[in-house]
C-alpha cells in the first residue's frame, strides 16, 4: 500500500510553516539511527530561512552517530536539562519522531506533555497514542527516515534535499533495515535510497561509519555474548543473550554497544525468537527480534511494559536480571506451537 500523507495535514503543516515559528525537533529516549537520522535530517530541511530549530534527545547516544551533520547543536536532556525545558517552553511546533507514546521520551516526557504547542507525530509504530495535533503514523514504512523523505516530498520540497539531509535520511533507513535487508524493504524505498545517493549521500561511508566504527571493547564484548553467553533453546526455536551489569562493566560498556547483538542469535538456523536481556540504569532491559509471523510486539506489550514491531521490539522489567530471565524462559511454552510453525 502507498504511503500517503493527507493533502488537508500537508496544506495545513505548510501554512503553519509560513510563518516564523520556534520549532522543537524531538525522538525516543535512547536514540538509535533512525531516530537520530530522522531528527537531524528534518533539523535541516527546517532550519534555512526563518525558523528557529532544536533537536532535543531524553538521552545520549550511541557515538557511531555522532559523525552525522549537526550532532553538535542537539540538546541532550540527560545532560543539559535547563536548556531543553526552555526550548520546550518556547515551542509553537514540536515533532515527535520514532515513537508515539509519550512515555518513551522518559524523564522528558512532562515538559512535552504539559506544553501548548502544536504536536506533529511521523512515526511507524503501532498504536500511537490519540494525543497529537497532527498524526502521520505509517506502519508499512520501514524507518521514520523514509517517512521523512515522504514528508518533504508531500510539501513538494523534494528538490531542496541537501547532502547533509540525504545521509542523515540514508542512515536511518539503512539501520531501521538492518541494511536494507528486512521485508519492510519495498522496491520504492530503494528507489528513495537511490535518490538519496544522487542528492550526495555517499553510501559506503555512511556504511563505514555506522558500522566500522567498533571500539575494541565493544568487539571483544560481542565475541564474549556470543561465545559465553548465549543460550540456545531448539525446542522453542529461541536463543537469548543476558548481561550483567558487572558483565557490562567489565567491557567499558558505552550507549550503542550491544546494538545488533541479538541479531546474532537470531542468525542460528532455526531460530526464529531472539531475545537480549541487559541489567542496565537500574533496570533490565530487554530486546527482542523475531522471524516470519511471530510477534514479539505482543510478547514485549504482554509480558515486559513494552512494544514496537512484529520482528523488533523491545521492553523492560524492574525484577533481577535472572528473575526476568527466568520468566522469559517460562513463558516460552505457551508460545510453542506458534514458535514451531
Ligand atoms: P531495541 O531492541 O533496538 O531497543 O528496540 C527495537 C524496537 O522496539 C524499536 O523499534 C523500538 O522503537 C521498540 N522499543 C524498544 N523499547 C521499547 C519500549 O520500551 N517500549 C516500546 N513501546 N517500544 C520499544
Ligand atoms: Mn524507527
Amino acid at each position: 500500500m502507498a504511503i500517503n500523507f493527507a493533502e488537508k495535514d500537508i496544506n495545513a503543516i505548510k501554512q503553519l510553516l509560513s510563518t516564523p515559528k520556534n520549532i522543537v525537533v524531538t525522538t525516543h529516549h535512547r536514540p538509535d539511527g533512525d531516530a537520530i537520522g530522522s531528527s537531524l535530517g528534518l533539523y535541516h530541511y527546517l532550519l534555512p530561512g526563518k525558523h528557529k530549530v532544536t533537536v532535543v534527545t531524553p538521552s545520549d547516544f550511541p557515538d557511531f552517530l555522532h559523525w552525522m551533520e549537526g550532532v553538535d547543536k542537539i540538546i541532550d536532556f540527560g545532560s543539559n536539562a535547563a536548556e531543553a525545558i526552555r526550548v520546550t517552553a518556547e515551542a509553537d511546533l514540536i515533532f515527535c519522531l520514532d515513537f508515539n507514546q509519550l512515555n518513551r521520551l522518559d524523564k522528558y516526557e512532562p515538559y512535552v506533555s504539559k506544553s501548548k504547542a502544536t504536536k506533529i507525530l511521523i512515526d511507524h509504530h503501532l498504536d500511537p497514542d490519540k494525543i497529537f495535533d497532527y498524526t502521520f503514523s505509517f506502519t508499512e514504512a520501514c524507518s521514520t527516515c523514509e517517512l521523512i523523505y515522504l514528508f518533504i516530498e508531500a510539501l513538494g520540497d523534494k528538490s531542496k534535499i541537501t547532502k547533509p539531509m540525504a545521509e542523515c535520511i540514508y542512515t536511518g533507513i539503512m539501520t531501521d533495515t538492518n541494511s536494507f535487508r528486512y521485508a519492510s524493504m519495498k522496491p520504492s524505498t530503494h528507489r528513495i535510497i537511490a535518490s538519496l545517493m544522487e542528492a550526495g549521500a555517499e553510501n559506503f561511508r555512511i556504511h563505514e561509519n555506522v558500522y566500522d566504527n567498533f571500539s575494541e571493547d565493544r568487539l571483544r564484548l560481542l565475541g564474549y555474548c556470543i561465545s559465553e553467553k548465549m543460550k540456545v533453546l531448539p525446542e522453542f526455536r529461541a536463543a537469548y543473550i543476558s548481561l550483567s551489569k558487572e558483565e557490562l562493566s567489565r567491557f567499558n560498556f558505552q550507549a550503542g554497544d550491544t546494538e545488533g547483538v541479538v541479531n546474532y542469535a537470531l542468525s542460528i538456523k532455526g531460530i526464529k525468537l531472539a531475545a537480549l536481556f541487559m541489567d542496565r540504569d537500574g533496570e533490565i532491559k530487554i530486546s527482542l527480534r523475531s522471524k516470519d509471523e511471530f510477534s514479539v510486539k505482543e510478547m514485549a506489550n504482554k509480558h515486559f511494559e513494552g512494544g514496537g514491531h512484529r520482528n523488533a521490539s523491545g521492553g523492560r522489567s524492574s525484577e533481577s536480571l535472572q528473575q526476568t530471565v527466568d520468566r522469559f524462559v517460562s513463558i516460552l511454552p505457551s508460545y510453542k506451537e506458534e514458535l514451531s510453525k
